[in-house]
C-alpha cells in the first residue's frame, strides 16, 4: 500500500493506493518510482502522477481512474526486434528502416509502418546483390522490381516480389491485394529475411576449413 499526498480544485488531500507501474520507459529498468506530485481531476475522476525514476531521476506521468485503475503511462514504452547480426551487417540501412517500421507499428502509426516495410525491403534486397557481386550503380538505379528480378535464388525472389506487391498496396491510394494486409506483409518480409539469413550462415560456414 503507498501512501500519497494529492491536490486538487480545494487543496491538499491523502489518499493509497495497491499499485504504481513498476518499468521505467526510459532507463528500462525496474524502479520504485517516487510520487513527486498528484493532481487530481475532479471533472474526469482521475489522478495524474508525476513519478520520478529512483535509477535515472527521469519523471513519467501515470494516469488512473478514481478507483484507481490504469489509463495511460508516459513515455510509452516502444518494443521492436533488432535485425540480426549478419543482416544488419549486410544492410545497416535496412537495419535502421526495419526498426524505425516496427516503432512506427507499435506506437499504432498504422498507416505509415507499411510503407517503411516496403522501404525496408529495397534496403534489403540492392544491398543484397551488391554484395553478391552485382553493379552497384544499375543496382541503385533500377526500380526495386527490375533489382527483385536479378536475385539468383527462386524462393528469394519469388517471395520479395510479393512482398513489393503487398508494400505498393501500402503506399498508393488504391489497393489491389484487398484479401491481404500488413501482417501479410510481415510474415512475407521476414521470409525474405530469413532466407537472407540461411545464405548468409551457410557462406560462412563454407568458408570453414577443415583442421
Ligand atoms: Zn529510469
Amino acid at each position: 500500500m503507498r501512501y500519497f499526498d494529492y491536490y486538487d480544485e480545494n487543496g491538499k488531500h491523502s489518499s493509497s493506493l495497491n499499485s504504481l507501474p513498476k518499468l521505467c520507459s526510459f532507463c528500462n529498468t525496474s524502479t520504485a518510482f517516487e510520487i513527486r506530485y498528484c493532481r487530481y481531476n475532479t471533472d474526469k475522476h482521475i489522478f495524474n502522477f508525476f513519478l520520478e525514476c529512483a535509477e535515472c531521476n527521469r519523471f513519467s506521468i501515470y494516469t488512473c481512474s478514481h478507483l484507481f485503475e490504469p489509463i495511460d503511462f508516459i513515455p510509452h514504452k516502444v518494443c521492436f526486434t533488432p535485425a540480426s547480426e549478419s543482416i544488419a551487417k549486410l544492410s545497416p540501412s535496412f537495419a535502421e528502416i526495419y526498426k524505425q517500421s516496427q516503432l512506427a507499428e507499435n506506437s499504432n502509426l498504422l498507416e505509415i509502418c507499411g510503407m517503411g516495410y516496403r522501404k525496408a525491403l529495397e534496403f534489403l534486397i540492392k544491398d543484397y546483390l551488391i554484395k553478391n557481386s552485382e553493379s552497384k550503380d544499375k543496382v541503385l538505379n533500377e526500380t526495386l522490381n527490375q533489382s527483385i528480378q536479378r536475385i539468383a535464388s527462386e524462393q528469394i525472389k519469388t517471395v520479395a516480389e510479393r512482398v513489393a506487391w503487398l508494400g505498393n498496396d501500402q503506399t498508393h491510394y488504391i489497393k489491389k491485394h484487398t484479401d491481404k494486409d500488413l501482417s501479410d506483409l510481415k510474415l512475407f518480409l521476414d521470409t525474405v529475411i530469413k532466407y537472407i539469413e540461411l545464405e548468409l550462415n551457410y557462406l560462412a560456414a563454407k568458408q570453414i576449413e577443415k583442421k
